[in-house]
């Protein structure tokens, strides 16, 4: 029987909230599912209600259609927030995606790691079982056909079509994981971010020797990197505003520039970038810490850094994020005339982040090629 890895400290029980269907995510529909649902009356309804029920990319790939991206929203999704698909014709309908989320399996040579998306409020809550607890349902949904993302032995995909092998990958991740409990995310992502990008200008990748270019708390490039994440955090900050016209973004960057006060007045702030990160560290505090090693520890052992994207673009993710997290966390407490984040700040903020940077979110692709770019030229 293939070995299922369960992650210590996460659980999970449905809440059944339906913020899962309520994401921009891009959900992949199989044909199948589209051929049997439009032909289907609740298919047909969805249709006439929303214009469509499925959209088709140039690829002529499916996927759920949302009527309002400003208000993204499965059309499925009914006013009690359960699936109509799964009411009214049967969760085996679903598309794949849908009858398996939260949880995402990655297949790898050492058996198969299970894990779950953030995107899930009991995830982010931590709310239910262990997920070792699922095992039984999974393999019976495994046997059914799943979705599980397979990573070859010796096709592990780096960047820029260059690859290592399985092998190499899990020592790297097993000195990444070491580091990170040593010097924290921060320092390690930084690190493995600049010995990842002189592995590509290599000629042969050896991701885990590289660690030894640096020593533990080694700051890599004189800081230029954190330089770079500092310079996106401050354009995520602004393109997750409700106002992103040119009269409320260009006060903003030249106050920036000048290292004047920013005004936020959506959440009640005013002040200079470097107020906001301080009031930042001291409302985030050591509890909603641990809870962001949580979220850490699950993109390192579901693989996170192999999904969908190569290392390189990924390891970029795994190092916005926190800081988004932690700024958005500041901003709704401060909205709130609270000191002090609570966990209600923290879950609204990672499930902003993570609808937009996530494994599926629509950001990555567009932010990590002038990363990588900047990343190719300076190391
Ligand atoms: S987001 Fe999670 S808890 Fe909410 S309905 Fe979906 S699976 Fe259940």
């Amino acid at each position: 029987m293939i070995k299922l890895h369960f992650p210590e400290g996460q659980n999970y029980d449905c809440v059944m909230c339906g913020a899962g269907c309520e994401s921009l995510w891009t959900i992949p529909v199989e044909p199948a599912v589209v051929e049997k649902i439009e032909a289907h009356p609740l298919g047909l309804r969805v249709i006439n209600e929303n214009g469509a029920a499925f959209a088709k990319d140039e690829a002529g790939n499916y996927a759920i259609y949302y009527k309002d991206p400003s208000d993204p929203r499965c059309g499925f999704l009914r006013e009690d927030k359960l699936c109509s698909i799964h009411a009214e014709i049967g969760m085996d309908e679903k598309p794949l995606t849908c009858q398996q989320f939260p949880f995402h399996l990655t297949e790898t040579p050492d058996g198969v790691f299970v894990g779950v998306s953030y995107m899930c409020t009991a995830v982010r809550q931590n709310s239910g079982r262990p997920l070792s607890a699922h095992e039984d349902w999974l393999r019976e949904r495994m046997a059914k056909g799943i979705r599980i993302t397979t990573i070859e032995a010796d096709k592990v995909p780096v960047g820029e079509g260059r690859f290592t092998t399985w092998e190499d990958y899990a020592a790297f991740e097993e000195e990444f994981n070491r580091r990170r409990a040593a010097q924290g995310l921060e320092l390690t992502a930084q690190q493995a971010l600049v010995l990842t990008g002189q592995a590509l200008k290599e000629s042969q990748i050896q991701l885990a020797l590289s660690w030894d270019r640096f020593e533990m708390e080694e700051m890599p490039l004189g800081g230029q990197v954190a330089a770079m994440l500092d310079g996106t955090l401050f354009a995520l900050v602004k393109l997750f505003l409700d106002d992103t016209s040119p009269e409320r973004i260009l006060p903003l960057d030249e106050a920036f520039q000048k290292g004047e006060d920013l005004d936020f007045p959506e959440f009640n702030w005013k002040g200079t970038w470097f107020s906001l990160l301080r009031f930042q560290d001291k409302a985030f505090g050591d509890e909603l810490e641990d809870e962001l090693d949580r979220w850490a520890d699950m993109q390192m052992h579901r693989k996170s850094l192999l999904i969908y994207r190569p290392l390189l673009d990924n390891l970029w993710m795994l190092a916005v994020i926190p800081r988004l997290v932690r700024c958005y966390t500041a901003f709704y407490a401060h909205q709130a005339g609270r000191a002090k984040a609570s966990h209600e700040d923290y879950y609204r903020a990672l499930r902003l982040s993570e609808m937009y940077l996530g494994t599926n979110g629509q950001l990555p692709s567009r932010l990590t090629p002038r990363f990588n770019a900047f990343l190719l030229e300076v190391v």
